[in-house]
C-alpha cells in the first residue's frame, strides 16, 4: 500500500494560492514513478471511477445566455493556453540538463496536454456539438488569444527554444505563465461551483497539477541559482522583461469581458447560487466584476512574490 502524497490526494490537497506558496517538491521528488503512481494512478483514476462525485453543469450554463458565453470564452482560451504549453514544453524536456529534470517536464508535458483536452471536452458537456467548439474555439484563437497568448508564447520560445535557456525557460513558464494564471483558476474553480460544479471539477484538477508544476518549477530555479549565483543578473532581466511585457497586454481587458458576461448570468440565476459563499464571508451573489478581477490580481502578485522569494530572486524590481 503506497500512501498519497497531500498534493494528490483529492480529499486534503491544498488549494492552488496555499499550495503554490507553500509546498517544496523538486523534480527528484516528481519523477516518473511518481508521476506513473501517484497522479496517473491515483489522481486520475478516482478522477474517472466515480469516487469524486460529479454533479454535473447545470440547466443555466448548458441553456444560450451569458453565463454560457462566459463559460465557452474561458475554457476555449484555457485550452489554447494549455496546448501553448504542451509544446512549449518540449523544448524543456529537449533542454533538461539532468535526468530527473527530463522526466519531470516530460510528465507536465502530458499534463498540459490533459489539461488542453479537459477544458475542450467539457464544453460537450454544455451541449456543443464539435463543430460548435471548433468555431468558438477558432474564435478565441483569433482574438483573445491572439491578444495574450500570442505574445506571451513568442517571448517563452525565444527563450526556451531559440536561445536553448533551459533555467530561463522554466522561470518564465513558473513566474510569468503559471504564476499569473494559476490564481485565476482558482477564482475560476470557485465562482463556477454553484453553477456548473464539473466545470469546478476540471478546474480543481488542473489546479493540483499546477501547484505540483509551480512547486517544482521553483525548486529548479532556486537549486540553479543558489549553485550558480552569476546567473542572477540575468535571470533577475528576464523577469523584468517579462513584466514589461505583461502590463502591454490587454489581459484585464479579456477578463472584463469574461467577468461582465458572467455577471449579467449571475444576475439571472442568483436563486441558484443562493448564499454560496465565493471566499469566507462573502456571497458570489453580491460580488461585483471589479471585486473579482481584483481578487485574482492580487493572488496572482502575492503568488509571484513568494515564489520569486523562494527562487532567490525576490529583489526583482516591479
Ligand atoms: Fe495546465
Ligand atoms: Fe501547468
Amino acid at each position: 500500500m503506497t500512501t498519497t502524497p497531500v498534493e494528490a490526494d483529492w480529499d486534503n490537497a491544498p488549494s492552488v494560492l496555499e499550495g503554490a506558496r507553500t509546498l517544496e517538491l523538486s523534480p527528484q521528488d516528481c519523477n516518473l514513478p511518481y508521476w506513473l503512481r501517484h497522479v496517473a494512478g491515483t489522481m486520475l483514476r478516482r478522477l474517472s471511477d466515480g469516487s469524486v462525485p460529479d454533479a454535473g453543469p447545470t440547466e443555466a450554463v448548458r441553456t444560450p445566455g451569458p453565463l454560457r458565453d462566459a463559460i465557452i470564452d474561458e475554457f476555449t482560451f484555457r485550452h489554447l493556453a494549455e496546448e501553448k504549453a504542451t509544446r512549449a514544453l518540449s523544448f524543456a524536456v529537449f533542454h533538461s540538463p539532468e535526468t530527473d529534470d527530463l522526466e519531470f517536464f516530460a510528465t507536465q508535458l502530458i499534463d498540459e496536454a490533459r489539461h488542453a483536452r479537459a477544458f475542450r471536452e467539457h464544453l460537450l458537456r454544455l451541449d456543443l456539438s464539435a463543430a460548435e467548439i471548433e468555431a468558438a474555439v477558432a474564435h478565441t484563437a483569433a482574438t483573445s488569444a491572439a491578444a495574450v497568448l500570442d505574445p506571451l508564447e513568442e517571448f517563452g520560445l525565444q527563450v526556451l527554444r531559440d536561445q536553448g535557456d533551459f533555467h530561463g525557460g522554466v522561470l518564465v513558464l513558473t513566474v510569468l505563465v503559471e504564476g499569473v494564471l494559476a490564481p485565476a483558476a482558482e477564482l475560476s474553480e470557485r465562482k463556477w461551483r454553484p453553477l456548473d460544479p464539473s466545470a469546478a471539477l476540471v478546474e480543481r484538477g488542473a489546479n493540483m497539477d499546477e501547484i505540483r508544476h509551480l512547486a517544482v518549477g521553483s525548486s529548479v530555479v532556486r537549486r540553479y541559482l543558489t549553485e550558480h549565483s552569476e546567473q542572477r543578473p540575468r535571470l533577475l532581466d528576464l523577469v523584468m522583461e517579462g513584466r514589461r511585457l505583461w502590463e502591454k497586454l490587454p489581459m484585464q481587458e479579456v477578463l472584463f469581458r469574461r467577468e461582465s458576461l458572467f455577471q449579467e448570468g449571475l444576475a439571472q440565476h442568483a436563486g441558484l447560487i443562493g448564499d454560496y459563499e465565493i471566499w469566507p464571508g462573502r456571497r458570489l451573489v453580491d460580488t461585483s466584476i471589479e471585486e473579482r478581477m481584483e481578487a485574482a490580481e492580487r493572488w496572482s502578485r502575492e503568488t509571484q512574490e513568494t515564489r520569486l522569494e523562494y527562487m532567490l530572486l525576490s529583489d526583482a524590481p516591479r
